[in-house]
């Protein structure tokens, strides 16, 4: 159930909001800053002179990421009046997205968040945020990969990666063979090759491994693929795998594939 009042967390970055309103089942926000404060020019420091607005589309996470949120920002521009600044007219910025970006940056690390826990794939999180899945990745690849990125944090074979990959092409009366690869992905190194790619698959594989090796992973590089996110899942559910393993997407992801 969509209801107003269920996004906050404006003020923090200097915005206000003026209007709310549920719009085709999603939740619609328009902020702004607050008018009546004195702007200065960052190039000559003369008081500027508003130029009036450009409204901007964000897309937001709503409470727990629980509903798609679309922030209508109208932001205010501004002109320096001498006419020999090199300032010229500005945009004015916020902490809550970066210029030219559509998600907000909260939304981002929401996302990142929920891939990480295993909760979504980047494909089903672009959907609930009503973006496509490379205005996705570009917002949240930087997140998970300070997250993860620093290969001394995790012991060997701590990390560990699946990936898919086609064993034979579709025929006719054949459809294409897939098999999944296990990587050591701190050293790189292919610890195993199974037939599949499908949630069953792995399962399958992970429990056929020597006791305590699963349990020792930290961490799952997965492909943005549903089967394997799944599997992780389960995994994770029944102890096989700890519950506090995290997932991060693999840097170079299939897009159909989510
Ligand atoms: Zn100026």
């Amino acid at each position: 159930m969509v209801q107003a009042g269920s996004v906050v967390g404006f003020g923090v970055f200097g915005l206000a909001v003026v209007a709310e309103r549920v719009e085709a089942g999603e939740l619609v926000v328009e902020v702004e800053s607050p008018g009546g404060q004195a702007v200065f020019c960052a190039g000559c420091g003369v008081r500027a002179r508003s130029k009036g607005r450009r409204p901007v589309v964000l897309r937001d996470a709503g409470a727990a990421g629980s509903v798609p949120v679309r922030v209508l920002w109208d932001k205010r521009v501004w002109a320096c009046p001498d006419s020999e600044c090199e300032a010229k007219t500005w945009t004015e910025q916020s902490g809550l997205a970066g210029p030219r970006r559509v998600l907000t940056w909260r939304a981002g690390e929401w996302a990142a968040g929920r891939l990480g826990d295993v909760e979504g794939s980047v494909a089903s999180l672009a959907r609930r945020l009503g973006v496509g899945w490379q205005t996705l990745w570009a917002a949240i690849s930087p997140i998970a990969q300070q997250a993860v990125g620093d290969p001394g944090r995790v012991a060997f074979g701590a990390r560990v990666g699946f990936d898919e990959t086609v064993m034979s092409s579709a025929a006719r009366r054949r459809r294409r063979r897939f098999v999944s690869a296990a990587v050591d992905a701190g050293t790189g190194q292919i610890m195993d090759v199974f037939d599949g790619r499908d949630a069953a698959d792995l399962e399958q594989w992970a429990h056929q491994q020597p006791d305590g090796q699963m349990a020792a992973v930290e961490v799952v590089c997965l492909d943005p693929h549903e089967g394997y996110r799944k599997a992780v899942r389960r995994l994770k559910a029944e102890g096989v795998l700890g519950s506090n393993v995290r997932a991060a997407a693999d840097p170079s992801p299939h897009r159909a594939s989510g």
